[in-house]
């Protein structure tokens, strides 16, 4: 790639700025003779936890099982219901799969992307046992209506805060909005490791417990396993990797905040460039910076054009998967996914992406006819 592109996400450019700690840190782990579990996780859970403004932090092995495992130890099972989002990444629905109970998809808020509360009551039933509310793109669901739902309801509502590390809902913290929350730590997200990773927060002590139990073959003590359990736990390498990059979480995403700003000022008067929409009293973390346009196809072949690579998050949404065929929600059925799936486009965004960058990006947008 010639040097004038602009790629999508720069990961080894985040490796570059902290290699001398990231190289201190494997060293650390390396020399401890200690390679599952132990100081550096525990040590990684606490400050992520005081982090999020969350009693508990249990790391776990990435956040598909973070949010499979808090599913679990809520005793979501066979039978039951779980409620998420129709349009998210698809590990929102396998954790629910893997339970056995069945993903009931609620559409999202044309404007925001993300589950749409006005449409939630409408989906709960008897058998409904918890919601899972996705921060999309690194913008927090609004919470207080959906959890006003869920409590009337008496389900739990699971934050999905894969995308949203650092995110505020009128002041406080996702981690810390549910009653309980997964987080991934792939390597492209906000805070992200250098192999996969996630973790759950919560203030419910028997939760956490839970899930602690569940991550690490269902045993509390070695040789006695209490329940059927599962082999998912953090590396403490990942660990120490996280604990020296979540040092840099909050400077990292106000970088990213700085290219959304260039983004929302460059192409606020395109015409047919949908920007993002940021609800009053949330503060996004970009994760991903989403644009709509009803030729969303030929934009992006503009924009590959002068080298400015974009993706889609997502071209098809988890109901038209194949893995999801038997639930028989053919192409129609939500619509609102669907036109949103049809027609987004996720621009370049990062901690390493240039001012210059930002407005190559900002030229090419805004050269396309
Ligand atoms: C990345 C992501 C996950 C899954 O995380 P992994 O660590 O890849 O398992 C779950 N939900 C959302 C919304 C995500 O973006």
């Amino acid at each position: 790639m010639i040097d004038s592109n602009v790629p999508f996400l720069d990961l080894h450019a985040a490796y570059d700025e902290l290699r001398g700690n990231l190289d201190a840190a494997y060293r650390r782990v390396m020399e401890s003779g200690w390679y599952v579990g132990g100081a550096e996780v525990e040590t990684f859970e606490a400050e992520f936890a005081a982090y999020c403004g969350a009693e508990y932090c249990v790391g776990v092995g990435n956040g598909l099982e973070a949010i499979h495992l808090l599913l679990r130890a809520y005793g979501v099972e066979e039978g039951d219901e779980v409620i998420v989002p129709s349009n998210t990444y698809i590990a929102t629905w396998l954790a629910a799969t893997y339970t056995n109970a069945r993903p009931v998809p609620v559409e999202p808020d044309a404007a925001t992307y993300n589950l749409d509360p006005a449409c939630l009551e409408a989906a709960i039933t008897p058998r409904t046992k918890a919601i899972v509310a996705v921060h999309l793109y690194g913008q927090p669901a609004d919470m207080d209506p959906i959890r006003e739902v869920a409590r009337r309801h008496g389900v739990p509502v699971i934050e999905d805060a894969a995308q949203a590390h650092g995110a505020r809902y009128h002041g406080r913290r996702v981690g810390a909005l549910g009653d309980a929350a997964a987080f991934s730590f792939y390597p492209g997200k906000n805070l992200g490791a250098f192999g996969d990773a996630g973790a759950i927060t919560t203030d419910d002590a028997d939760l956490a417990d839970r899930v602690r139990v569940l991550r690490n073959y269902g045993s509390r003590e070695k040789y006695r396993n209490e329940v059927v359990g599962f082999n998912s736990r953090l590396d403490p390498l990942q660990a120490a990797f996280l604990r020296v990059k979540l040092a840099h979480l909050d400077a990292w995403n106000a970088r990213r905040s700085a290219v959304a700003d260039r983004y929302l000022d460059g192409l606020s008067d395109v015409g047919g460039v949908v920007l993002p929409y940021v609800l009053s009293g949330v503060d996004p973390v970009w994760h991903l910076f989403v644009v709509r346009h009803a030729r969303r196809d030929a934009l992006a072949a503009h924009l590959a054009g002068r080298g400015v690579q974009t993706l889609v998050h997502y071209p098809v949404p988890p109901h038209l998967q194949p893995a999801y065929a038997d639930l028989a929600m053919g192409e129609g059925s939500l619509p609102v996914a669907e036109a949103v799936h049809r027609e987004v486009l996720s621009l370049p965004i990062g901690p390493h992406l240039s001012p210059e960058g930002a407005a190559r990006v900002v030229q090419a947008v805004r050269s396309f006819g």
